[in-house]
Parts: structure tokens; C-alpha cells; sequence
């Protein structure tokens, strides 16, 4: 039997199977063998009579139960995806085979029940304890003993020495800490827009067809068609899967889904613990559990007869996989899957990436659209800044005039605000005003972020930290100046200006503890702050009524990326972002910092003019023959040793280019734009093409050729990438 590792194993390996397993193990069965002289878990690949190898070692032990649904269909994706992404089929099933979730066990308590003997010589204390006991029809732990009877410890164990009680081990489940919270159970009315787009998309439940994209502006009420539809799948005996994005999984979200769906529900999500995503995953196994609502490796989990797939936020660039194999979009495997398995899928988004909206163009997709906000709220109305002009009447604060009279205002009617500031740290760089030198990173190639609050000098990309200097290195000049503005400092200045106001700050630096972007968020919520200030953590998905106001401080922090979806980007985050504003009744207002005012992202975003934005950016796609025109591949090479770097990806571009595959076009090799993260020296090549078999081809052959040169280079594969840098 050949088998295959998620973990950093090549290849597949050949096991040999004992008899008393022979009929339990099939294709997609968790095994543990040793490999390398370490006791392993991977999985049944390859099932056969004979091996070319003598002496095979056997496999230890399996992991019974439903892996994989009945009719195999699911490994089938799983192939796809490691042929389509280049990798080992073994990578594939890392989120269920990793070693910290094979490792943690059940978690199992001692529980009491009551036993048959006659209870005549028995004291009537303990009497009525046991009749309690019996009322409750389930064994019980001591400690929910005590809470119904009052019964000690040592009272327990009397009875139990006396043989009135017998005690047994019951496996118990852990699960994440929003499936304890209360659920409301509010009734709701659905618009007559979403009922049309659930009857629509519903009906296609006992015969799937092509995916849906539910195109519906922020606060038009997606998340009551998801949940209707998750009704109506389940009332067929259907399982679903809902991904969210890893930002918006909030216990609010969680809340919402299990309000309207209940105890069918089981979530995944990173801030799990190992063994709370084990039980998660072994009640979505046991089919105990038929709705899993999670984040993008959510759509790799073996829920049997998946009926409906949804994916919320479709445009995120948080479902594809980018830092390790398999690279893959939870999105496009999603829709994969659908077509795999006969299911209906439903991609969501207010800003559908431009990818999805050409597939609804061109048929491939349906389009469904909800165009109103629901009930009296309306979009709010957005004013653009040109911040150039704030600096020509002698402003050079990170807030307008009129961002700051709109906080003002906003304040002193009692609701909230928030402010956008894509920018971690204090300021960008920390620079010498007399010579100009800036503080750059010694392991990359990135300049330090100054952070007050440590008197520290960071790299956002290595960690690397050390304390700011007063003076500079090169020229011993005592100015040292800050240029730019971060979270951090404009933090600062907003104190200075509104010193009455509580101001809570949400990222990266702020919300590193277990559970800390929650509180915040809670806090916000309960109307405990004036102002959230955050990165773009607080762009997504939140749905605080009571936030009326809300300021993006500078638009155009990610519009000159080197990406071919920055413009993309900015009209999203800006979209999303403005969409958190009057979702009630009293209307919103938006308000957008820029030194760009004329960018198509920024003036498209003012009008919430989403159709505009598409038809611009479809044509620079066309015309640069980027997605959905051409399929992208990105392949980085990265050592310590920069020569060795260099040799590598040159040679693996010359076999390209002799190989003269056609409808292939190749860019590079030259040095990212990161070239250096932490020591490691960085090259790329980018294929272009309109044929993804010749993609793949193209490829096959620099995998191949990369098996050959020695040397300590990595090779990166990374198909559809979304990371450019
Ligand atoms: P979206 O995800 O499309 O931005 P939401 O699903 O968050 O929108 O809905 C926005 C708000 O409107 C939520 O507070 C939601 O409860 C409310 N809402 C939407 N549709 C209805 C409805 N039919 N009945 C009651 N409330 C609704
Ligand atoms: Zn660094």
C-alpha cells in the first residue's frame, strides 16, 4: 500500500498492511507508519496486491471512521488540487492529519450513574439523592452531581463503595467557546429580494447546475439567504460547509449562524486549540455535527454529502493559501468541489473580486443581486479629501478639517465611529533629517517601523527589534525624524484632540493575546468606546449599528503596491469598509483621506460604483492579459546563498525558454519585491498563459528540473498567487 505524508516527505511510500487491518484501510485512511525511524501519520494513496519492494514495514495503527465520504468523490478533489497546485497529494491533508491534532486524544471524565440495587437500608438523604440522579437520565460527572444534589465528593464514592452507584468513563467534546454562548431566537421576514434569491438559488438544491454569485451591497442581508438556504439543505439531509474569512469569523458571526440554524452547527477557526478542533472535526466525521462554518481549510473537510457550499466574502485574499503547500483558494476549490460533487455553491460578496463578476458575465457563474440595504438604511454618503490640499492650508495632522468636525459631531450625538489607517507601528521610518539615512533592516529588505510605545526600531516582516537610537549611525546627527504616519501615532494625536473620547486601537500589536480582538470588538459593541481605530482588521464584516461615522485616514496606502490588484484592493477595502457605516436607521457618513482623489479605486468607491470599477479594471486585465484573461504562476526561489539563488532560477528559466512551450510567456527571473525576508535571498519568475495545461506543463518542467540541482535553494510553486510580493 503506498502512503503519503502531510508533512515535509516527498513522494509516496510503500507499506505493507497486517491482516487484522486488511479490511478497514481504504483510500483516504488516516495510517500511522514509521518513516525515517519516527512513527509518522499519513494516509492510504495507493491500494495494492504487491509491492516492487521487499520487506515493507507494516502500518502500526488507522484511524477508522468516515474520512472521506462513502463514494470517494472527495479524494478526487483532494487530487485535483495537488495536481493543479503542484504538490504532494500527502500535503493535501494537513489540516486533518497534522501532528498536533493526530496527537491530542478524546478527552474523557469519569461519570456516575445509578445502579439497580435495592435501596432499603439506605439513609433518606441519600435516597433523594439517587431518585435525582435517576430524574436526570444521563451519567453524571461529581461535579454536576454536586450542582444538582448538593452531594460531596466523599458522598459520591460512598455510594459508589456501597454499590449504589457505578462509575464509568464518558468521552467528552470540546468545542470552541462561541457554541456556549446564548443564542437569541429573533424571527425574521425575509425581504422580498432575499426571498427571490433564496427560492432561486433553493431550488437548485435536488439538481445543482452552475455556482451562484449573490452580489449584494454591504447590509443587504447575506447572511439571512446563507442561513435560510442552510435550512433547506439540511431539511434534505444535506451537509453544508460555510467559509468565512478568518477577520469576520467573530463570536458575533458565529452568534448569528447558530441563532438562525442551531445545534447543527460546529465551527473551525485558529483560535481553536488543538484538541477543540479535533472534536470539531470528529463530530463533522461522525456526521454528528452536519454544518461546519470555518475558515478556508474548511472546504478540505470530510463532511459527507456536502449539498451546499458557501463561501462569504468570496474576493478575499485571505482563502488562498500563499505561506505553504497546498497554495490553494478555499474559493476556487470550493467551486471545484461543487462540480465534483453535484452541490450547490453560493459565492458572496458586496465586492465580488473581478475574476468572479467576469463569470457571471460570461455564464459561468449565475449572478444574483441584492441592490438595496435592508429596511430604512441607506449607504451612506462618502466625501473625499485630497490631502494635498490640507497640506497647502498648513495642515500636516493625519486628520482633515473636516474628519475631524465630522468626529466631533458624531461624538456629541452619542454614536460611534471608525477610522481606517492601514499603517502598523508609529510612524513608516524613523529618518535622519540631516543626512537622510533610514534605518533599514539588517535580514531584509524593508526599512524599521518606529514604535513609541517600546522605543523600539521593528521589522514587521522578521521581528528583528532593537531600541531607537537618539543619534544617527552614519552622520552622528541628533534629528532624528519620523516620516510618515502609523497607527500608533495617529492614535496619539487623536487623543490630543478629543481628550473627553475613549478610543480603542485594534492591530496586529494590539490583538497578539488569545482572545484580545474579541474583547475589543465586544467592548466597541457594548457602546463601551467613541472611537475604533484600526487597520483593516476593522474593514470586515462588523455590524454595529451605532456606528454612524467612518474615516479612512489615508486611502492610498496599498494603491502603489507592485500588484496587479492593488486598484482591486483599495475599491474593496474602501467599499467594506464605508459599508460598516449607518446600518440603521440614522444615515451614515464616510469620509476618505487621499492624495490621490483622481484614482478610479478612490472616486468609484465615493459613488459605491461598483459596475465602473469592474469595467475599468476588466480591460486593464484584458490588455495585460491578467487573470481571468491569462493563469498565473509564480515561482520563487529562495537560499541563504544568493549565488546559489541566482544559478538556480536562471537555469530553471533557460529550460523554459528552450523548451519553447507555446502560449507560455515568462517574466524574471529578477529579485522580488521582498528580495530579502529574515537572511533568505529571494528570486521569482512569473509564467503567464491563456492554456492552463500548458501552465501546468511548464511547470511539471521546473519541478523536474529542480530535482536535479543540488544546493540549498527552496523552490516555490505558488499557482493563482495573490501574494506578488
Ligand atoms: P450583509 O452581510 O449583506 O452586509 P447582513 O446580513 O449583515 O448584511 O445584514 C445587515 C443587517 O440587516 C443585519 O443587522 C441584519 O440582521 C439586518 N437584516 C437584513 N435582512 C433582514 C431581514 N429580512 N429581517 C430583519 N433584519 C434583517
Ligand atoms: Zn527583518
Amino acid at each position: 500500500m503506498g502512503v503519503a505524508f502531510p508533512v515535509a516527505i516527498p513522494g509516496i511510500y510503500d507499506y505493507s498492511i497486517p491482516e487484522e487491518l486488511s479490511d478497514r484501510i481504504s483510500y483516504g485512511t488516516p495510517v500511522l507508519v514509521e518513516v525515517r525511524r519516527k512513527r509518522t501519520w499519513g494516509v492510504a494513496v495507493q491500494l495494492r496486491e504487491k509491492s516492487h519492494y521487499p520487506n515493507l514495514k507494516p502500518v502500526l495503527e488507522i484511524k477508522s471512521g468516515r474520512w472521506t465520504d462513502s463514494n470517494q468523490s472527495l479524494l478526487k478533489l483532494y487530487q485535483w488540487m495537488a495536481s493543479y497546485y503542484q504538490c504532494d497529494v500527502g500535503r493535501v491533508f494537513r489540516p486533518f492529519l497534522s501532528k498536533s491534532i493526530m496527537k491530542t486524544r478524546e478527552k474523557t471524565l469519569n461519570v456516575y450513574s445509578v445502579t439497580q440495587k435495592a435501596e432499603d437500608d439506605l439513609k433518606e438523604r441519600h435516597r433523594e439523592i439517587l431518585q435525582r440522579m435517576r430524574q436526570s437520565k444521563q451519567p453524571l460527572t461529581v461535579k454536576e452531581i454536586t450542582q444538582l444534589t448538593g452531594a460531596s465528593y466523599s458522598v459520591v464514592k460512598t455510594l459508589q463503595n456501597k454499590g449504589y452507584l457505578k462509575q464509568e468513563l464518558a468521552s467528552v467534546l470540546r468545542h470552541a467557546d462561541e457554541l456556549s454562548m446564548e443564542t437569541s431566537s429573533e424571527q425574521i421576514q425575509l425581504t422580498a429580494e432575499q426571498q427571490a434569491a433564496v427560492e432561486q438559488i433553493g431550488a437548485t438544491l435536488k439538481n445543482p447546475g452552475k455556482p451562484f454569485l449573490l452580489y449584494g451591497i454591504t447590509g443587504s442581508g447575506k447572511t439571512h439567504v446563507y442561513t435560510e438556504l442552510t435550512k433547506s439543505a439540511l431539511s434534505m439531509g444535506k451537509g453544508v460547509i460555510i467559509l468565512v474569512p478568518e477577520i469576520s469569523l467573530t463570536p458575533q458571526t458565529i452568534q448569528r449562524f447558530r441563532s438562525a440554524i442551531g445545534e447543527a452547527i460546529t465551527v473551525i477557526h485558529s483560535h481553536m486549540s488543538d484538541g477543540e478542533r479535533r472534536d470539531s472535526l470528529q463530530e463533522v466525521i461522525s456526521g454528528r455535527k452536519r454544518v461546519l462554518l470555518g475558515v478556508r481549510s474548511a472546504i478540505l473537510a470530510p463532511v459527507d454529502n456536502v449539498g451546499l457550499i458557501i463561501v462569504d466574502e468570496e474576493h478575499d485574499g485571505s482563502y488562498k493559501q500563499s505561506d505553504m503547500e497546498p497554495r490553494y483558494n478555499a474559493r476556487d476549490v470550493a467551486v471545484m468541489r461543487g462540480h465534483i460533487q453535484k452541490c450547490v455553491v453560493v459565492l458572496g460578496s458586496a465586492t465580488p473580486s473581478t475574476e468572479s463578476f467576469h463569470n457571471a458575465g460570461n455564464g459561468k457563474y449565475n449572478l444574483i443581486r441584492l441592490s438595496s440595504r435592508f429596511g430604512a438604511s441607506r449607504l451612506p454618503k462618502v466625501e473625499i479629501i485630497d490631502m494635498g490640499e490640507e497640506h497647502k492650508a498648513n495642515n500636516w495632522t493625519p486628520f482633515s478639517r473636516h474628519l475631524l468636525e465630522q468626529v466631533q459631531t458624531t461624538i456629541s450625538k452619542g454614536y460611534q465611529t471608525i477610522l481606517l489607517l492601514n499603517r502598523r507601528g508609529f510612524s513608516a521610518v524613523l529618518m535622519c533629517k540631516q543626512c537622510s539615512y533610514t534605518y533599514s533592516c539588517p535580514n531584509c529588505s524593508v526599512n524599521l517601523r518606529y514604535h513609541r510605545a517600546e522605543t523600539a526600531i521593528k521589522c514587521h516582516l522578521c521581528g528583528y527589534y532593537a531600541g531607537a537610537p537618539d543619534t544617527c549611525p552614519k552622520c552622528g546627527g541628533e534629528n532624528m525624524k519620523y516620516k510618515g504616519t502609523g497607527i500608533q501615532k495617529a492614535e496619539e494625536a487623536l487623543k490630543e484632540k478629543f481628550p473627553e473620547a475613549r478610543i480603542i486601537r485594534m492591530d496586529q500589536d494590539t490583538t497578539r493575546k488569545k482572545g484580545a480582538h474579541i474583547s475589543i470588538l465586544e467592548t466597541f459593541a457594548k457602546g463601551e468606546a467613541d472611537i475604533l481605530l484600526g487597520t483593516q482588521m476593522v474593514a470586515k464584516g462588523l455590524n454595529f449599528p451605532n456606528v454612524t461615522l467612518v474615516g479612512v485616514l489615508q486611502a492610498d496606502t496599498g494603491l502603489h503596491f507592485p500588484d496587479f490588484r492593488a486598484s482591486e484592493r483599495t475599491f474593496q477595502l474602501l467599499t467594506q469598509v464605508a459599508g460598516r457605516a449607518g446600518r440603521s436607521e440614522t444615515p451614515g457618513e464616510v469620509v476618505i483621506q487621499t492624495y490621490f482623489p483622481d484614482e478610479t479605486a478612490v472616486k468609484t468607491a465615493r459613488t459605491h460604483d461598483y459596475q465602473t470599477f469592474f469595467e475599468g479594471e476588466i480591460e486593464t486585465r484584458r490588455t495585460l492579459l491578467y487573470p481571468p484573461f491569462g493563469k498565473l504562476a509564480r515561482v520563487v526561489m529562495e537560499g541563504k546563498c544568493e549565488k546559489n539563488v541566482i544559478d538556480c532560477i536562471t537555469t530553471a528559466a533557460d529550460t523554459l525558454q528552450r523548451a519553447e512551450i507555446p502560449e507560455v510567456l515568462l517574466l524574471g527571473p529578477s529579485p522580488a519585491v521582498l528580495s530579502k525576508i529574515d537572511t533568505i535571498f529571494r528570486y521569482s519568475l512569473l509564467l503567464k498563459s491563456s492554456s492552463v495545461a500548458k501552465l501546468s506543463s511548464a511547470l511539471n518542467l521546473i519541478r523536474e528540473n529542480q530535482k536535479t540541482i543540488s544546493g540549498s535553494t527552496r523552490c516555490i510553486i505558488d499557482v493563482d498567487p495573490v501574494n506578488m510580493l
